[in-house]
């Protein structure tokens, strides 16, 4: 049963089955076809109807929400998962990770506090994919806390720099709850990687200042890409980040969806598209309503 209900999630999670768009398939960009390393993230947004729902949840809750005033702050449950011949070990990072989220959420008025931490030997679970069933027994035996516990794992990965789940997802299936981090995204592992100046102005794709931890937290509370929905009106649901048609890897200023109706640059620099952390380090006013209203909604209550 508890298999068959994250197949379900996941087939939105990873491939936008049935019909929902995916934006690495159909575009044919020269930058998406040589973007570097591991994909970014492999949260895909919720199915329509979800999506319709946490709308409506978040118009019925518009009074509610605004009296939720001062710093939000969120218990933190670490996860670091290594093997059996110890690979994987970023325990002495943990501190640097936590104050990473906390310098990126300062302004949206959440805190992490770190309330446990721990080191699992698991090869299974270190080598587990999105959505297998090892990842989901990973997370039965390790996740603690309620709706508001941020539970933060790192592991191999699969082939990605992290993914998440979305805070509409808790119900009900709360154990899956979290987020999940290739270890070397952590900050200070050294994961660098040199590219042609040509696409990145610096040379160089840093992966390794703990913004794939900040990115994904992002999803936790209920963002979306910057890019979702390409040049749609509703986009990413969010009026102050320009909209935007595909990922943008690189640390280059660009405007993919132009004409009257879509003013301003793509939102490069926001920390929900897929640029090197390096480039990455803002949240848009209308971000940190929309998450601290879900948070309201979701999450709050435990
Ligand atoms: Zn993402």
């Amino acid at each position: 049963m508890r298999a068959r209900s994250v197949v379900g999630l996941l087939c939105f999670l990873t491939v936008g089955c049935g019909g929902m768009a995916d934006p690495d398939v159909e575009t044919s960009s020269s930058a998406l076809k040589k973007r570097p390393g591991r994909d970014r993230c492999a949260v895909r947004p919720p199915s329509a109807a979800d999506q319709e729902a946490i709308e409506r949840d978040l118009s019925a809750s518009t009074a509610q929400a605004k009296a939720t005033a001062g710093v939000i702050t969120v218990p933190v449950h670490f996860h670091v998962v290594i093997t059996s011949e110890g690979v994987g070990d970023v325990s002495s990072l943990i501190p640097a990770q936590m104050e990473v989220l906390n310098a990126a959420y300062a302004s949206a008025g959440f805190q992490f506090q770190l309330v446990s931490q721990e080191v699992v030997t698991n090869d299974a679970w270190y080598f587990s994919v999105l959505g297998s069933a090892e990842e989901q027994d990973m997370k039965a035996s390790l996740r603690q806390g309620g709706a508001n516990a941020l539970n933060f794992y790192t592991t191999a990965g699969d082939i990605y720099l992290g993914w998440a789940t979305f805070p509409k997802w808790y119900q009900p299936l709360g154990f899956y709850d979290g987020v999940v981090v290739w270890w070397a995204s952590l900050p200070g592992t050294g994961l660098k990687i040199p590219v042609d100046p040509e696409l990145e102005p610096d040379g160089l794709i840093e992966y390794d200042l703990g913004d794939t931890g900040t990115h994904e937290v992002g999803h936790w509370l209920g963002l979306y890409h910057t890019f979702e929905g390409a040049c749609n009106k509703n986009g990413d649901r969010i009026d102050d980040t320009p909209a935007e048609f595909e990922p943008q890897f690189f640390c280059v200023e660009r405007d993919s969806c132009t004409g009257k109706k879509f003013p301003g640059s793509d939102p490069i620099h926001n920390f929900m598209d897929y640029v090197d952390d390096a480039c990455m380090d803002q949240f848009t006013g209308d971000q940190h309503e929309r998450m601290r209203k879900q948070w309201d909604i979701y999450r709050a209550r435990g």
